[in-house]
């Protein structure tokens, strides 16, 4: 398929990779296995659907190229009349690789600085007994704390809407963000799956996958349920060209459209060859 000589799993950030390969620390839970299960079931429909093609070494699930996504702050943050809606920074738990924490500690001073002139709810944990514990840990040690219900490095803005406080210190102290943002915070609502082999999977969450990572329906998230927001694969366009290297995005727009004219083509084939029978 034309363009599909270019590598970009070989492009994968070397970051990226080490973290596919980690499990979550709950990947013996009953929880888990039965996710997994639901990802084997998907995964086999997709597979005899034909809704996945590869682009450059990269697999992708066809149904990527139809979901709807932008970040939405003002529609999901605890300090908003939000309804059914839940939001990432708030809700969801951020597991983090061993590597991750790592690079987060070489900041641990002035973040602690950071987050003290910021965030007041963190007064206790940044300045209490239990200093040698990194205050944005949870009590497992392998998560980020959810203080008060929402990330420890989330920030309300002035319109009451959740920000991430990573993200901001990231970007004034010219720290580039994957140093100290985990990639689960990068993702969403992107999925990356490593299917062994070296192969590897990218796809979005949605209303028929949702199960096989544990998570919410796309509807209790305002930025996947609303068919007015961009596609994602063009909101998620850095994203994704930071994950596979520069040009992946458009890359994969075109070999989509060229995946399903190939198969609308071949469906019609198929049509009127049984019609000639
Ligand atoms: S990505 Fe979605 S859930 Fe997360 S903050 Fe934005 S709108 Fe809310
Ligand atoms: S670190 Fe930032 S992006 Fe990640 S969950 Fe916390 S607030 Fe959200």
């Amino acid at each position: 398929m034309e363009g599909h000589e270019k590598d970009f799993l070989g492009q994968m950030d070397a970051r990226v990779g080490h973290w596919l390969q980690t499990p979550d620390p709950d990947y013996e839970s009953d929880n888990q296995i039965e996710s997994d299960s639901f990802f084997d079931g998907w995964l086999l429909r997709r597979m005899s659907h034909n809704a996945i093609f590869d682009v450059g070494g990269v697999l992708v699930d066809e149904s990527l190229l139809d979901v709807r996504f932008a970040c939405v702050p003002e529609r999901c943050s605890p300090k908003v009349e939000r309804g059914k809606f839940k939001s990432c920074c708030a809700d969801l738990t951020v597991y983090l690789t061993t590597r991750e924490r790592k690079r987060l500690n070489k900041y641990r001073k002035p973040l602690a600085k950071y987050m003290l002139a910021r965030e007041p709810r963190l007064e206790k944990r940044i300045k209490g007994k239990k200093k040698k514990k990194k205050f944005w840990l949870d009590g497992d040690g392998d998560a980020f704390a959810r203080p008060k219900k929402r990330c420890v490095f989330s920030l309300i803005d002035s319109e009451g809407r959740i920000r991430c406080h990573l993200h901001n210190f990231a970007a004034k102290n010219g720290i580039e963000q994957t140093d100290i943002q985990p990639v689960t915070c990068r993702l969403f609502p992107l999925i990356l799956v490593d299917l062994e082999d070296g192969r590897v999977l990218v796809t979005a969450m949605n209303k028929d996958n949702y199960k096989a990572w544990g998570g919410k329906h796309p509807k209790f998230f305002p930025c996947l349920s609303d068919p007015e927001l961009p596609p994602v694969i063009e909101s998620m366009g850095p994203t994704l060209d930071w994950l596979f290297g520069e040009g992946f995005a458009a890359e994969l727009s075109q070999a989509g459209a060229l995946h399903r004219q190939e198969k609308a083509d071949a469906e019609k084939a198929l049509a009127s060859e049984v019609e000639g029978d």
